[in-house]
């Protein structure tokens, strides 16, 4: 791309980011803003610092990915708090890996939380707040027509193409990635990385001590949020503006 297309209006607000049409078709503007939520959206409060740190943590991220070969929909950054994305056609569904036991699934099937899931899990929740973003299937996703069997199957294969480089990533810089959920999007008929990855998104723990660096923190009340996504954003060698 030439020039950075114009921000034009909102297209929606999300519950962490406000999305914006350019005045070219193909690209969108995300602003990452400082709102919070957990519990599907029944939490929420400002932190100040998040949606610059998310911003900068995720264009650090899906750089790396790129790198590796996964095509993302980020293309650059434009100021602390805003990226230029591609415009894909989202499927409505969160694609979540589990190295270790934690959250939901422990809850779901009374496992010890920090047992090793070996191989990793793939699940597939419906992107659905009202709902409460229940777990559904393969056969629920061609059924209701969120995504073709060949699309999952893509999906999952990318899915766990990013476990396999950003789980060196983070062992690298003394972090275990428990978990993280990633959204998919159509873009010119290929299935591309969208959304975000940041620690809003994903369980990080720290290797030795398993102090937990992510959204926990805000889930657990245990506060210090944004600046644990800091220290995890330092030991990646990340400097945020
Ligand atoms: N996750 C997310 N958005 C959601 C649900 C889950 O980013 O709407 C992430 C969450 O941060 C964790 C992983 O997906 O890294 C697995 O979440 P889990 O199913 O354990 O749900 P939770 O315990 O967060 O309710």
């Amino acid at each position: 791309m030439k020039d950075t297309p114009k921000k034009l209006d909102e297209l929606y607000a999300g519950k962490a980011k406000s999305v914006f049409k350019t005045e070219d078709a193909d690209y969108l503007i995300l602003e990452f803003r400082d709102d919070t939520s957990a519990f599907d959206g029944k939490q929420v409060e400002q932190l100040d610092r998040k949606g610059r740190v998310n911003n900068q943590f995720n264009a650090f991220i899906m750089t790396r990915l790129a790198e590796a070969g996964i095509e993302t929909h980020f293309e650059k950054t434009l100021s602390a708090t805003e990226s230029l994305v591609k415009h894909m056609q989202m499927i409505p569904l969160e694609c979540v890996v589990r190295n270790q036991a934690a959250g939901s699934l422990c809850r779901r099937l009374g496992v010890e939380e920090g047992a090793d899931l070996v191989p990793p899990t793939f699940e597939l929740f419906l992107k659905d707040d009202a709902l409460g973003d229940p777990m559904v299937n393969e056969s629920h996703a061609q059924t209701f027509g969120w995504a073709s069997q060949e699309q999952i199957s893509r999906m999952r294969e990318l899915t766990f193409q990013v476990n396999e480089v950003l789980k060196q990533i983070f062992d690298a810089a003394g972090m275990m990635l428990v978990d993280y959920k990633l959204e998919f999007g159509v873009f010119k008929d290929r299935i591309v990385l969208g959304d975000e990855f940041s620690p809003d998104g994903c369980r990080l723990w720290d290797k030795e001590t398993k102090e937990k660096l992510d959204k926990d923190r805000f889930r657990q009340g245990l506060g210090s949020v944004v600046e644990s996504y800091e220290v995890v954003g330092h030991r990646l060698g990340i400097e945020f503006v």
